[in-house]
C-alpha cells in the first residue's frame, strides 16, 4: 500500500512536470507504461497517470524493471528542482508574459511559431537556472485540430483542454482556497483564477476567467485561443497584462522585470503604471519607473500581426483602468498611438513604455526600426531604439535521438552549453557514422509518414498519396503556417520542372509538406488545397505528400528526418523562423530565401563553413514587383535543386557515402547549433534582464 502511494507520487511528479517533453528517458517511460494499458496514448503522460490505478498500479509497483526506473527518474527530477532559483521577495525575478506557450501536444496552448518559441524560452530558462516565472492564458479550447479531406479542404475541429485532468494544478492561497484577482473592464470587474504548470524548474501561471457564478460574457474570455472578435481580444489582453501582474502579486511574487512577449501582453505596462501611481508617484516619475522594468519583444514585420483597437472599444474597456491610474483616457491614448499609428496599437504602447525592445533577428531589428521610425521623428532610422535578439530553439527538445546520441558521445555538455568550440569536436566524426544516423532519422520519419498517410486514407476513403515515397530518397521538408507571404506554392509554379526533378528514377527526390491555414484565411486555405491537389498530380509521381495535423511531434519528426529544409518567404516578411534552426541542429541543410535568421546565419556563420551550411535562394535586393520576384525565386529554386542539391546528395564514393554532403551537414551542426540555440538567446536576454543563472 505504502509503495503504491509513493509510486503514484513519483509518477505524478514526472507526468505533471512538462520537462518530460525533452527528457527522452521520461518520455520512454510513459510510452512503456502505456503499452501495458489498452487504448492509452503514451504521448500523454497525464492520460497514463489517470489510467494507472488500483491493481494496475500495484502491478507496476511489483515490476522489477519499471519500479526502480521510475524511482531513479523521480529522484533525478527532484534533485534538479532542488536547484531552482528562489522567486521570493528580495530576489531579482523576471516575469515572462505571453498569449501562447507551445509546451507539449496534449496541452493546446499555442497556435504556431510564437508559442513554440515561448515554450523553448521556458525550457532553456529552466536548464540555465534563470529566476523566471511565466504567465499565460488557460484556454478551454486551443487552436484547432486540423484534418484535410480528399479534395484538400482543411477541416478545423476543436482542440479542447480539460484543465482539471491536465498537468495543471489550481493556484491556491495559504489556506488552500483558490486565489482570485479582479480585472476592470468596460462592463465591470472580471474575476480571474489561475493554474500552475511546471516546465522543469520554471513555473508557468495560466489565467482563467471560466469561473462558476461569473456572468457568461466574462467566463467566455479565456474560452478560445485568439478566438472571437476585437472585444474578446482586448478582454483577453486585459486579463493577460493586468491580471498577470495582479496574480503574481497575489502569489507573493514581485518581479523586477516584465518581459512582454509580443504586444498581446502590453497592458501589463498600464497596470505597473497604476502600481507606481498608487504609491504616490507623479505621472512622469511613474512612467520612468515603468520603462525601467519592461522588456518588449516584437515578432512580426507584417502590419496585420500588430494588435490595434478602435477608440470606442479602447475607451470603453480602459476607462475604469484609467480612472484607477488617475490618468485621463485621452492621455493613455497618446501612449498607444503616434504619427502613422492612428488607433490604439499594443506594439506602440509597448515600444513607448519599455526601455529595452527588440526584434527577433538582425534583419528583423532593422525592419522594425524603419516600421516604427515615425514614433521617433527626431531620430535617424538607424537610431530608433529597437535592438535585436535572434531567436533560437531548445537543443534537447529538437535534436532527434540519432543525432543526440552522437552529440552525447562527442560534445559533452551540449544539452546545456553554447560554447562554439565544444562543437568543433564533431569535425573528427567518421562520416559513415553521421550518414548512418541521418539514414536512420530519415527512415524513422518515413515510417511515421506512412502511418499518418494510411490513417488519413482510411478516414477519407481517398488515397493520401505517397506511392513514390522511399526511405533512401533525398527528402525535402516544408512545414509552416500557410500565410500567403510564406509562398507555400512557390515550388508548384512549374509542375513539369518540379516533376522532372522528383521523378528521376536514379536520383529520386520527395517533398513532405505540413502546416495549418488560419480558419478565416481563405487565401491560406487555397495554398493548402493547391498543395494537396499537386500531391495527386501524376507528374510528381507520388513524391510530394501533404501531412495533416502539424503539431510539435510532426515538427520534431520532420526537422530531424528531412535532408533539406525549404523556406520561401517573400523577403523581409519572415521575422526569424525557427524550424530551419531545428533542421540544422540535426544535420539538415537549409534551402532558403535570405530572410529571418538565415540571412544572418549566411553572413556570419557561412563564412566559417568549410564546405557550406546550405543554399540561398535569390539575393538581398528589395522587391519591386512581387510577381517578377516570385518567378525569379521559383526559377532559382529549381536551378539550385537540379544543379546543386540533388547532385551533391547523390554524389557517392566507393563506400556509398555522399562525402561533400556530409561535410556540409557537419558544418551546419558545428556552426549553427551553438548559435541558434535558446541557451544562447537566453544568455542574450539575461544580460538585458540583469540576471544570472543558478
Ligand atoms: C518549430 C515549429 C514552429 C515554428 O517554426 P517556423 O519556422 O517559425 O514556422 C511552428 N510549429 C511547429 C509545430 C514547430 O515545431
Amino acid at each position: 500500500m505504502n509503495d503504491t502511494t509513493s509510486l503514484h507520487d513519483e509518477l505524478d511528479l514526472l507526468a505533471r512536470n512538462l520537462r518530460w517533453f525533452y527528457d527522452r528517458p521520461t518520455r520512454a517511460l510513459f510510452q512503456d507504461l502505456a503499452d501495458r494499458l489498452d487504448g492509452v496514448d503514451g504521448r500523454d503522460p497525464m492520460a497514463v497517470l489517470h489510467a494507472l490505478t488500483g491493481s494496475r498500479l500495484a502491478e507496476v509497483a511489483a515490476d522489477e524493471e519499471l519500479r526502480p526506473r521510475i524511482g531513479d527518474l523521480a529522484t533525478a527530477l527532484r534533485e534538479e528542482l532542488a536547484g531552482a532559483p528562489a522567486l521570493g521577495p528580495g530576489n531579482r525575478v523576471v516575469a515572462y508574459l505571453s498569449a501562447e506557450f507551445g509546451l507539449c501536444d496534449p496541452l493546446k496552448t499555442y497556435s504556431g511559431g510564437l508559442g513554440v518559441l515561448a515554450g523553448d524560452h521556458l525550457r532553456s530558462a529552466s536548464d540555465l537556472g534563470l529566476p523566471l516565472v511565466a504567465v499565460g492564458l488557460a484556454y478551454r479550447d486551443g487552436y484547432f485540430t486540423q484534418t484535410v479531406d480528399g479534395a484538400g479542404n482543411q477541416i478545423a475541429s476543436p482542440a479542447p483542454n480539460d484543465l482539471a485532468r491536465s498537468a495543471a494544478v489550481p493556484v491556491v492561497n495559504a489556506s488552500g482556497d483558490r486565489l482570485f484577482v479582479h480585472v476592470p473592464m468596460g462592463d465591470g470587474e472580471v474575476a480571474v483564477q489561475a493554474w500552475r504548470l511546471s516546465v522543469g524548474r520554471v513555473p508557468l501561471i495560466l489565467l482563467d476567467t471560466d469561473i462558476e457564478g461569473q456572468p457568461e460574457g466574462h467566463r467566455a474570455i479565456t474560452w478560445h485561443l485568439y478566438g472571437g472578435d476585437r472585444d474578446t481580444r482586448i478582454r483577453q489582453e486585459l486579463v493577460l497584462g493586468v491580471g498577470g501582474v495582479r496574480m503574481l502579486h497575489a502569489m507573493g511574487i514581485e518581479p523586477s522585470l516584465y518581459h512582454l512577449n509580443e504586444g498581446h501582453a502590453a497592458f501589463a505596462a498600464l497596470e505597473r503604471l497604476g502600481v507606481h501611481r498608487r504609491a504616490g508617484q507623479d505621472l512622469t516619475t511613474a512612467l520612468a519607473a515603468v520603462r525601467r522594468e519592461l522588456h518588449f519583444t516584437t515578432h512580426t514585420p507584417v502590419p496585420a500581426g500588430h494588435d490595434t483597437f478602435e477608440y470606442g472599444l479602447a475607451a470603453y474597456h480602459l476607462g475604469p483602468l484609467s480612472h484607477h491610474l488617475g490618468v485621463p483616457f485621452d492621455q493613455l491614448w497618446h501612449l498607444a498611438t503616434g504619427p502613422g499609428f492612428p488607433v490604439w496599437n499594443q506594439t506602440v504602447l509597448a515600444l513607448k513604455l519599455a526601455d529595452r525592445t527588440n526584434g527577433v533577428a538582425r534583419l528583423h531589428g532593422e525592419v522594425s526600426r524603419s516600421m516604427f521610425a515615425s514614433l521617433w521623428p527626431d531620430r535617424d532610422t538607424a537610431n530608433v531604439p529597437i535592438d535585436h535578439v535572434t531567436n533560437g530553439v531548445h537543443p534537447p527538445s529538437w535534436t532527434g535521438p540519432e543525432i543526440s546520441e552522437l552529440l552525447d558521445e562527442h560534445v559533452p555538455g551540449w544539452r546545456r552549453g553554447t560554447d562554439p568550440a565544444a562543437w568543433q569536436a564533431l569535425r573528427g566524426l567518421d562520416p559513415a557514422v553521421l550518414w548512418d544516423a541521418r539514414q536512420r532519422a530519415r527512415s524513422r520519419l518515413l515510417s511515421a509518414v506512412r502511418t499518418r498517410l494510411e490513417r488519413r486514407a482510411t478516414r477519407t476513403g481517398v488515397s493520401a498519396g505517397g506511392a513514390g515515397l522511399d526511405p533512401q530518397a533525398l527528402t525535402i521538408g516544408f512545414a509552416r503556417r500557410f500565410a500567403t507571404y510564406k509562398r507555400g506554392t512557390l515550388m508548384l509554379r512549374d509542375l513539369d520542372r518540379l516533376g522532372a526533378i522528383l521523378s528521376d528514377t536514379d536520383r529520386p527526390v520527395q517533398i513532405l509538406v505540413a502546416g495549418k491555414a488560419h480558419p478565416a484565411d481563405r487565401d491560406g486555405q487555397a495554398v493548402l488545397r493547391q498543395l494537396v491537389e499537386a500531391s495527386g498530380d501524376p507528374r510528381l509521381a507520388g513524391r510530394l505528400v501533404f501531412l495533416e495535423g502539424y503539431d510539435l511531434e510532426l515538427g520534431g519528426l520532420l526537422t530531424s528526418g528531412c535532408d533539406v529544409w525549404l523556406n520561401t518567404p517573400l523577403r523581409p516578411k519572415e521575422a526569424s523562423g525557427t524550424s530551419g534552426m531545428k533542421a540544422a541542429m540535426n544535420g539538415g541543410l537549409n534551402l532558403s530565401v535570405l530572410d529571418g535568421w538565415w540571412d544572418e546565419a549566411v553572413s556570419d556563420q557561412g563564412r566559417h563553413a568549410e564546405v557550406g551550411i546550405g543554399w540561398s535562394i535569390g539575393d538581398r535586393a528589395p522587391v519591386t514587383d512581387v510577381t517578377e520576384r516570385d518567378t525569379a525565386d521559383a526559377t532559382e529554386l529549381y536551378r539550385l535543386l537540379a544543379d546543386e542539391v540533388v547532385p551533391t546528395f547523390y554524389d557517392r564514393d566507393e563506400a556509398g557515402l555522399p562525402q561533400r554532403w556530409l561535410q556540409m551537414a557537419i558544418d551546419a551542426i558545428v556552426l549553427l547549433s551553438p548559435v541558434y540555440s535558446t541557451h544562447r538567446m537566453l544568455g542574450d536576454y539575461a544580460r538585458r534582464y540583469g540576471v544570472t543563472g543558478a
